[in-house]
């Protein structure tokens, strides 16, 4: 993901409005690991931006999605995840608390024999490992 001030560049660029608000959500976001769904970005920056409102943080979150700027997932986890790590990469997802870890792509050495292909081109892989993390595991 672009860095916060390149971020709020872009959207200048495109027309979109800058407030201090979606400037919070860009600073939620760098370096943001833990795939965050609207929901759980809102909370981070309803914190210190009492009067922002979630439906701010999902436009804003859809606008980047659009624009390309961050990957919008759907992993089964109940709602949109959200996630600044563009590079090529699969997903470790708990099944119990929704935890998403990014698994390198090192092994793009993933592929299906041409027969299994049904004739499709194959631009890119993403896999889903699911299962329990390491401190739902430990509960059982
Ligand atoms: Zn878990
Ligand atoms: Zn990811």
């Amino acid at each position: 993901m672009k860095s916060p001030a390149e971020l709020t560049a872009l959207f200048r660029q495109h027309g979109r409005k800058i407030t201090p608000q979606r400037v919070s959500i860009f600073h939620a976001l760098a370096g943001n690991d833990q795939h965050p769904s609207a929901e759980s970005v809102y909370e981070v920056v309803h914190d210190e931006m009492p009067s922002i409102s979630l439906r701010t943080v999902y436009q804003t979150l859809h606008d980047l999605a659009e624009m390309g700027e961050i990957g919008q997932l759907d992993l089964g986890t109940g709602s949109a995840r959200f996630d600044p790590n563009l590079d090529p990469h699969h997903h470790l997802v708990c099944d119990e608390c929704g935890r998403v870890v990014d698994v390198s792509a090192s092994f793009d050495d993933v592929r299906l024999p041409p027969r299994k292909l049904a004739g499709f081109r194959v631009s890119s892989t993403e896999i889903i490992f699911r299962g329990r993390c390491a401190d739902c595991a430990h509960d059982a």
